[in-house]
């Protein structure tokens, strides 16, 4: 066994025991990216260099450190609209094609004073914008398990890496399904925590009421051991709250007799695929032999989800990305006066869906028409976190699938971005609410794809569904299996 494929807690605990270095772990890595990544194509940047001297600092304080943190010495990949100091940071996009950014994330230097060791920036969908990594203005990355098939996105580079073990966590974002629909197309774990769980400072920014960071890891321990490092109130980002920060790898004890699972009536619909339903069910009977009792529930204003979604997202958007005009960041034309250069350095700088975006969050937040659109979509809005509200007071956990389908084949909704759009439909309603979520393996589909299953929780409850996620882990073995990278 390649030592890329250990897991977070796995890795750590042969580090402590000195059974293994970091340097060792890191080279095991970057071996591995160089035996897959020219068919995976998860990386946008490597750090190679900087990485190695971080390991060698990590085992220097291996030896000394009494009780180290669990990141220490540990390779990470980061999605690319993380800010990273000094190392290029791109979102994806041409118009940050060479943007080297002068600081860290709060989150970059959160794992980075844990001692973890940046491997390199993974792909995603421009501005993380996208269900599929399509969207990224330089390539596509293809998912592991059958490479003619899409990662998911938009942290879809994060979510290959992992799989494909060409790191050994990574962290992603999720405005509306980022992480966990990615992480379910790529059979690996993905939490989005509770809006304000997680500082953004340093996060290109894409929606501000919904960006939040998350682990995207091997296994859920993984991910509650990652999320303690990132987790916790941040001075520079005003919308972090003030809560402390449970040990969420102490509250996987494996018990959840008596916990409540509500299943929400209205997600198991027509349009998803049979196998998916399947798997999730059958996830759910092995939960309720684990002691948990299940509570149909209702959650009216999911039909109007994604519409809300996409008016409040792109109207964010247009006001966020007004910042890239050629002046400040990253590429600028030569226009032959102001305006100009700010039409040519925009339209060349942004890629299709980008474009779209502004020009429909433009026009949702235009004179005349802001009442009927963006107004009207953040009533829907708070109908939508209502219905959350009721419905956790009948259950202490929601369990739904992650995405309708599994992994789509490359190239097959580009055309047609409301079918796009639609494969966050299970995941959107959470960002609007701003509540936790996770999306775990519970199958394979008749063509080998993985399935997710995504575990809702209570706002800051993020201990509850790592639980829940851990007790159904361990009475299965989905996320043990690997998968085989081979031609095209
Ligand atoms: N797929 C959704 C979108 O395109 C979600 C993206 C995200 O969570 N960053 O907006």
């Amino acid at each position: 066994m390649s030592l890329a494929q250990l897991t977070l807690h796995e890795a750590s605990d042969k580090l402590r025991k000195r059974e293994l270095t970091s340097v060792e772990l890191t080279e095991a890595v970057y071996q591995r990216i160089a035996d897959t990544d020219d068919k995976v194509h998860a990386y946008l940047t490597l750090a190679r260099e900087a990485a190695l001297e971080q390991a060698n600092r990590a085992d220097e304080k291996l030896k000394q450190a009494r009780d180290p943190a669990p990141l220490l010495g540990i390779p990470i990949a980061l999605k690319d609209n993380f800010l990273t100091k000094g190392l290029r940071t791109t979102c994806a996009s041409k118009i940050l094609g060479d943007f080297i950014p002068p600081y860290d994330a709060t989150t970059v230097d959160k794992v980075r004073s844990a001692g973890a060791v940046i491997i390199g920036k993974t792909n995603l969908d421009e501005f993380a914008m996208g269900s599929s990594v399509e969207n990224s203005a330089f390539f596509a990355t293809c998912n592991p398990w059958n490479l003619e098939r899409i990662p998911g996105g938009s942290s879809g580079g994060s979510a290959a890496a992992v799989a494909a073990d060409e790191c050994i966590a990574a962290l992603g974002t999720d405005t509306g399904g980022s992480i966990r629909q990615p992480a379910a197309c790529c059979g690996i774990v993905g939490l989005k925590p509770t809006y304000g769980r997680v500082s953004r400072y340093g996060i290109i920014a894409f929606a501000s009421s919904m960006d939040q960071v998350g682990p995207m890891t091997k296994d859920v321990r993984d991910a509650a051991l990652l999320l303690e490092a990132i987790a916790g109130q941040d001075p520079a980002d005003s919308t972090s709250i003030n809560s402390s920060v449970p040990r969420y790898s102490a509250a996987l004890n494996g018990d959840i007799k008596g916990l409540r699972l509500g299943i929400p009536k209205e997600y198991f619909v027509s349009g998803m695929q049979i196998e998916v339903g399947e798997a999730v069910r059958s996830a759910i009977r092995e939960l309720e032999k684990h002691g948990a009792v299940i509570e149909e529930i209702s959650l009216p204003h999911t039909e109007y989800a994604v519409a809300v979604y996409y008016i409040v997202a792109t109207a964010e958007a247009s006001s966020n990305l007004a910042r890239y005009d050629g002046m400040r960041f990253g590429r600028r034309a030569n226009g032959k006066d102001l305006i100009e250069t700010y039409m040519i350095s925009r339209d060349e700088g942004f890629g299709a869906e980008v474009k779209r975006r502004i020009m429909l969050g433009t026009y949702a937040l235009s004179a005349g028409y802001y009442d009927a659109y963006y107004l009207k979509a953040q009533r829907v809005r708070t109908l939508i976190r209502k219905d959350f509200d009721a419905a956790f007071g009948r259950c202490d956990v929601i369990v739904t699938p992650t995405a309708p389908t599994t992994a789509f084949r490359l190239g097959e909704k580009t055309q047609d971005p409301l079918q796009m759009y639609l494969s966050d439909i299970y995941t959107i309603s959470i960002n609007l609410a701003g509540l936790p979520a996770i999306s775990l393996p519970c199958g394979f589909d008749g063509e080998g794809m993985p399935i997710g299953l995504q575990i809702i929780g209570k706002h800051f409850d993020e201990a509850t569904i790592l639980r829940v996620a851990d007790t159904y882990e361990r009475a299965t073995e989905w996320h043990k299996t690997k998968p085989r990278i081979q031609d095209r």
